[in-house]
């Protein structure tokens, strides 16, 4: 197959890379060993070392196997970002079991379907959603619950605030009893350094993770991510993105790492370069905007809704944010707009790249230092992907420019879904990843999402990506965020509609849209009907929910 796009690489970045025999927790081995001392997380105004983390995974590893865990047993985590998320997952990697990420958001609903599907037995969360976990419990095959707390990792004077801060964010006050079912975080890391278990792992066989996405069509599942798959796109991550020596970078955590988009660029990452990460526990603008001045993070994955919010505060420029270097924008796609603001803010660059729960997640990028970067595209491929578009009509390859199913193939793509032979067989074929996302490539080799299979809108039979509309949208000056969505239409099968987020203080009428859209857009594309909100819905990595709002849609019929 051809790769044009390679022509394109600069010199420093290898075509193909090598994959050691390896797994994650070798990994933080070896960052322990060499880099010991250096700062690995920064929380809250309270740091660890990477030996730090390193000991205490180890302790968790051999309480894990001492209350019953086997190879390849399944380990819930809910927790937001915090140490004990790091731990936890290294932990569970170290004892030989696998990592199932569970968003701490979830409904009991949820929690219950996850925990079923997956097969879980012990569950590490919160203390402020041990009811939950309770719950859940009672109805799942969990046998152990491990509870933490936030104020495990916090410095003194935050652990006496804690309980006053608590109070506040949240009425329930939950004391958690020990018991033979029931394990106090804070109690297992009392107990005296532990070696290593020990546990043969095939790292390109053995399922690390699972990882629930609704995938292309919807229905939950979990994606099955081998220890190769995740060191193949963190080790992509680290050639491609940061030109840097080990140890020498510190991150922004926000993404959450129970989504594979953070768990890949921020924490294995650092894990695996011994970066510094700097974890907040949820997005918060003004937090996000403090801590950048404050603790300088060199670099900050995200997903454009972030970008957007940030540069959108009223006080943007009273904070100082010139540490950043390089920002991967990923999850959706990234207005052009926004990606020039937010360079000049920073002086630093942000880079859209691309992926799916499927690859680990990353498949391309544009490139950060030199080679060039072409706006309003994902980019090109990273070492050792292939892609390819196959043209919605025939099945075949389409040419150059032409509009089809984007497909990837490379050793990031997952084994397959977690006891779905179905769904897995019509997402991987012959290696080949069927993404759902539609585009096209260049006569460059270039990649551009257009948008996801099942978003595009029909409107009179002609066929409208909703990435497009909102694109012009997005150039309004009063306009902070929009989306596009399909609605159904007597007369024309769907039609076009626009919920809108006004920028503070502005006003607007849907006619002014009307007007601005009809210059700039074909008739067909416009949109029919505008509605004006003051937010849109969201996923915890900041992916709109546009689900949610069909969903709304299709309730007022
Ligand atoms: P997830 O599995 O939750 O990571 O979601 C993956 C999906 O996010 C992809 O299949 C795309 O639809 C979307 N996505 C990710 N990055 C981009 C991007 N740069 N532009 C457009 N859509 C994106």
């Amino acid at each position: 197959m051809e790769k044009p796009w390679l022509t394109h690489y600069p010199r420093e970045i290898p075509h193909h890379l090598n994959y050691p025999d390896k797994t994650l927790p070798d990994y933080l081995r070896e960052t322990a060993a060499h880099f010991g001392g250096h700062e690995a997380i920064y929380f809250l105004g309270k740091t660890l070392t990477f030996r730090e983390v390193y000991e205490q995974a180890l302790i968790l590893a051999n309480y894990l196997q001492q209350i019953g865990l086997q190879k390849g047993d399944r380990v819930s985590i809910m927790l937001p970002n915090c140490p004990q998320a790091v731990i936890s997952y290294y932990g569970v990697l170290f004892a030989g079991g696998i990592v199932v990420q569970t968003n701490p958001l979830y409904t009991e609903h949820e929690l219950e379907y996850q925990l079923n599907d997956s097969g879980a037995t012990m569950l590490i969360t919160l203390d402020m959603l041990y009811p939950k976990a309770a719950k859940a419990k009672a109805k799942t095959n969990v046998k152990h619950l491990i509870i933490t707390s936030m104020k495990d990792y916090l410095p003194t004077v935050k652990k006496w605030l804690y309980p006053l801060m608590q109070r506040k964010q949240q009425p329930v006050m939950v004391k958690v009893e020990e018991r033979s079912d029931q394990h106090l975080f804070s109690k297992i890391m009392a107990q005296p350094n532990a070696t290593e278990p020990s546990v043969e792992i095939n790292s390109a066989e053995d399922i690390a993770l699972l990882q629930y996405t609704g995938g292309t069509t919807g229905v939950p599942k979990a994606a099955m991510l081998t220890h190769r798959n995740l060191i193949a796109n963190t080790l992509m991550c680290a050639h491609w993105m940061y030109r840097c020596d080990k140890g020498t970078e510190s991150i922004l955590g926000i993404l959450p790492f129970f989504h594979v988009y953070g768990m890949t660029t921020v924490m294995n990452l650092a894990i695996v370069q011994a970066y510094k990460m700097i974890l907040l526990p949820k997005f918060d603008v003004e937090a996000t905007l403090k801590t950048i001045e404050k603790l300088r993070p060199t670099m900050f994955p995200g997903a454009p809704t972030m970008y957007i919010a940030l540069l959108n505060h009223p006080d943007l420029a009273r904070y100082d944010l010139s540490s950043i270097k390089v920002c991967i924008s990923g999850s959706a796609p990234l207005p052009v707009e926004v990606q020039e603001k937010f360079e000049k803010v920073t002086s630093g660059k942000l880079i859209e790249g691309y992926g799916l729960t499927e690859a680990s997640p990353v498949t391309h990028s544009n490139f950060v230092w030199d080679g060039e970067r072409v706006k309003g595209s994902i980019g090109v491929p990273w070492p050792d992907t292939e892609a390819k578009i196959i043209s919605l009509e025939t099945g075949e390859e389409a040419k150059a420019n032409e509009i089809g199913e984007l497909v990837v193939r490379g050793p990031q793509v997952m084994k397959g879904y977690w006891n779905q032979p179905h769904e897995t067989e019509n997402v991987l074929r012959d290696g080949w990843l069927y993404t759902g996302d539609v585009g096209y490539m260049d006569e460059r080799g270039y990649f551009y999402i257009v948008d996801r299979k099942k978003d595009m809108i029909i409107a009179s039979g002609y066929n409208i990506y909703p990435r497009e509309v909102e694109e012009v949208l997005y150039q309004h000056p009063k306009v902070q965020e929009v989306v596009v969505v399909g609605v159904p239409d007597e007369y024309r099968g769907e039609t076009v509609k626009a919920f809108v987020v006004l920028k503070q203080g502005q006003q607007c009428t849907a006619e002014e849209l009307d007007q601005f859209m009809r210059s700039r857009l074909a008739a067909y594309k416009v949109p029919r009907i505008y509605e004006f909100r003051t937010e849109i819905p969201k996923t915890a990595v900041g992916k709109i929910l546009r689900r949610a709002l069909l969903g709304e849609e299709r309730k007022k019929e």
